[in-house]
């Protein structure tokens, strides 16, 4: 198996005969509150593997150049918690699109965002936008949610908010990764809330896309609390995330060659 391309690895030589036709792949990350079990780098963590374990799987069948993973993140929501490093929504699409017109510059062609955190998704999509139809840049753009990766029957099926944030779901990822960082449920709990009764997890439930003040605070800043992180489940689900991934990348490569 080939060993995996790490773009700050590479030398410009290298890094300038890969970019004509080689897709550059940018896990995106977050670092911010994931209430108080979880670390505030859950998001990046996960991404990053994410990305590396999809590389090692594409293999010989596309050339992908795996880049220094993005740690900030639009987290404006998770501020009032602490524990957050933010970038304002415009200065993370404009984040996103310097990215983009950098490697763009830099001979790439072709780029993957890989993401790890709700926030960016929607910001993540206009950068693509914004690098593709308006710049018109001569850079194919994938964004990919890595959970949009998981079978929606069996997101379904999980008995938790899925992916939800710094619930059951994230804890149960991350203990299949580092279970070191997943610390146990603490005596004082705080304000118990129904996990249902969540504002977070009623507006999810409901068609578009529902936003009020105080409806982190009023969800004490998590989907639901971590009580039983399950690893295994945590790594079936980062392993079919993976296989899904490179899917999605050798179909990127084929459409995008
Ligand atoms: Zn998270």
């Amino acid at each position: 198996m080939p060993s995996t391309l790490l773009f700050g690895e590479l030398t410009r030589d290298s890094l300038r005969a890969l970019s004509t036709e080689a897709i550059a792949l940018v896990p995106l990350g977050a670092t911010e509150q994931h209430g108080r079990q979880l670390p505030a780098a859950t998001d990046t963590m996960i991404a990053s593997h994410l990305a590396e374990s999809a590389v090692r799987l594409v293999g010989d069948d596309a050339k992908v150049v795996l880049c220094p993973a993005m740690p900030y993140g639009f987290s404006e929501h998770h501020v009032p918690f602490g524990a957050t490093i933010s970038l304002d929504s415009d200065t993370y699409i404009r984040a996103l699109a310097s990215i983009g017109r950098s490697l763009s510059k830099s001979g790439f062609k072709r780029l993957i965002f890989l993401n790890g955190h709700g926030g960016n998704a929607a910001p993540g999509a206009t950068a693509a936008d914004r690098l593709v139809t308006e710049l018109g840049l001569n850079l194919a753009v994938g964004v990919l949610n890595y959970w949009d990766c998981i079978d929606e029957s069996v997101l379904a099926s999980l008995p938790m908010p899925a992916p939800g944030h710094a619930g059951q779901f994230e804890a149960s990822l991350l203990s299949a990764l580092r279970p070191e960082l997943v610390r146990a449920l603490p005596e004082d709990r705080g304000a118990e809330i129904d996990d249902a009764s969540r504002p977070l997890n009623v507006s999810d439930r409901m068609t578009g896309t529902t936003r009020f003040p105080q409806m982190w605070q009023a969800s004490d800043g998590v989907t639901d609390t971590v009580s039983r992180p399950d690893p295994q489940l945590g790594s079936e689900l980062l392993e079919t995330a993976s296989v899904a991934i490179a899917e999605y990348i050798k179909s990127f490569d084929a459409a995008t060659r």
